[in-house]
This record gives C-alpha cells, sequence and structure tokens, in this order.
C-alpha cells in the first residue's frame, strides 16, 4: 500500500508539474510568424512559419504531435519541413514518425541521436539527420533558425533555438517560469545546467516560448528574465545549504532545513524544495552524475 500511496502521489505531482491549461487561442503567435502550441498532455511546443515551409520543434509524443501538425496546417498551407529535437528524454522525444510522415526532415543534436539509437521506444523514431558541434543554422525562407547546444545541463544533446533577429527562443526543461525545477531534477547536472543558464543569458534573446511554466497563461511563454531568476535560485538555494551546513546541521538533514522565502510564491516550493537542495548536495557528495 506504501508504494501505491507513493505511487499516486507522484502522478499528482507530475500532473501539477505540467503547464495549466492555457485560455484563449491555440495555437499562440508570439512573434511574426511565430507560435506557441500546447498539447493534450500540457506540453508546448513551438513552430516558425518562414514564407518556404514550417519548422517545428519538440513533437513530445504521438497525440501531441497530430494536434501540432494539424494546428500548423490551420495556420499556414505551407509544407512542414523541419522538426527540431530539444533532448532525448522519451516525454519530448517521441512522436516523431508523425512528422516524417508529412515529409519533414527531423533533427537531432549528435549526443540525442545517439542516446536515442541505444534506447529504443514504441513511440520515438530516430531522427533523419544529427548535427554536432555547439551550433548550427536552419536558413529557410525569411527565418533563420539558431540551434544552440552548450554540454551537459540536463539529459543529452540539449539544444536550445533562438529564431535569428526576432529574439524569441524555445526552452526545454532547464527553465520552467514560476516554478521550482522538476522534482529531485532528474538527469540534470546542476553546477552544469547554472553555467548553461549563464551561457544561455549571453543569447540574442528577449521572448522565450517554455515547454513547461506555471505562469496563468502558459502558451504567451515568458522572456529572459525567467532564466536569470532560475539561475539566481539555484544560486540562493546553493548558498543556503552551505550556510545551513556551517552552522551545524547535519548534511544529511540540512535539505529538509533550508527556506528561500523569496522563492515561496513559486508553484511546487512546499513539494520540492527539500528534493532540489537534496540533489545540490548529492551532487556535491558524489560528484557530478
Ligand atoms: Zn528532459
Amino acid at each position: 500500500m506504501a508504494s501505491l500511496r507513493y505511487l499516486l502521489l507522484l502522478s499528482f505531482c507530475l500532473i501539477l508539474a505540467d503547464s495549466a491549461v492555457s485560455q484563449g487561442s491555440n495555437p499562440r503567435q508570439i512573434a511574426d510568424g511565430i507560435y506557441s502550441y500546447q498539447g493534450p498532455t500540457g506540453y508546448i511546443s513551438m513552430f516558425v512559419v518562414t514564407g518556404d515551409g514550417v519548422i517545428a520543434v519538440d513533437p513530445i509524443n504521438t497525440g501531441h504531435a497530430e494536434g501540432l501538425v494539424a494546428a500548423i496546417e490551420a495556420t499556414t498551407n505551407q509544407p512542414i519541413r523541419y522538426l527540431v529535437h530539444t533532448h532525448n528524454h522519451w516525454d519530448h522525444s517521441g512522436g516523431g514518425k508523425v512528422f516524417k510522415d508529412e515529409g519533414a526532415t527531423v533533427i537531432a543534436h549528435v549526443d540525442a541521436y545517439n542516446w536515442m539509437k541505444a534506447n529504443p521506444h514504441p513511440d520515438m523514431a530516430l531522427p533523419d539527420e544529427s548535427w554536432g558541434g555547439s551550433e548550427k543554422h536552419i536558413v529557410l525562407g525569411d527565418k533563420t533558425l539558431q540551434l544552440n547546444h552548450f554540454g551537459a545541463s540536463h539529459g543529452h544533446g540539449m539544444t536550445i533555438p533562438v529564431v535569428a533577429g526576432e529574439r524569441v527562443g524555445y526552452i526545454a526543461d532547464l527553465v520552467a517560469p514560476n516554478r521550482l525545477p522538476f522534482f529531485f531534477m532528474p538527469d540534470f547536472t546542476v553546477a552544469e545546467l547554472e553555467r548553461t543558464l549563464g551561457e544561455i543569458l549571453n543569447l540574442d534573446m528577449d521572448r522565450v516560448v517554455y515547454t513547461h511554466n506555471a505562469n496563468s497563461d502558459p502558451l504567451a511563454g515568458g522572456s529572459r528574465q525567467d532564466v536569470a531568476d532560475t539561475l539566481a535560485y539555484l544560486q540562493d538555494l546553493r548558498a543556503a545549504l552551505a550556510a545551513e551546513i556551517a552552522s551545524g546541521t547535519p548534511p544529511r538533514l540540512a535539505s529538509d532545513a533550508v527556506r528561500l522565502p523569496k522563492y515561496e510564491d513559486w508553484a511546487m516550493y512546499d513539494q520540492w524544495l527539500a528534493l532540489n537542495a537534496w540533489k545540490i548536495w548529492l551532487e556535491g557528495h558524489l560528484g557530478p552524475f
């Protein structure tokens, strides 16, 4: 029974973790030719209409991808030319076949591609192309989608796409505005996440479509300030944990003892603060994992 209760609690947390369902138009125009789309499980994708075809970002799963394709077709009669994966995780990388069937070229960073090849999932199709290094440009019509990769942070091959010139980007799991980082930060390297958030702040980007956020209108997206806020939260949590241990609290109790009132209005503050702190402590104790 204990494990059943734990599973129920976990599913409740996962549901809460997702963006609230947006009111208002879906898809939503964010800037000229740039749209956000929220699927049935709450995840939010982005697509860019370029004048010579459409580039979509993150298919999530087959149901989401089918809705995304329908939303694109309701917006423009231009063909879908590319689908970009942000990273390897199954909960983002499913549904690629829906885009292949539309004739799109599916692209992932090589680190994500290699993981996807080694870890098949019935809902995940292997991308058509991979790219390496830290930057790749997809030039199509009157738009350029700049794909950025800053090394380790979360999962493999984490890609931050930015529509160059429009100053609009897309961020998957690295930042969820007005919400604490997810759960115990699975598959995150927190020190590398902090470094990566610093790199993201150097991108030529003002507005951001976030896969997950706790804003009242999730489809409207957020801004680069949300990246700065998450970085500040992680730095504040790291400092509070160190101060708690320095004050004499045994490390195994320190994670439960830390408080950060500055962030108590963020979603999941009560549920995840100690879990976030545990991850930071463990990473400092065991090394990155
Ligand atoms: Zn992920």
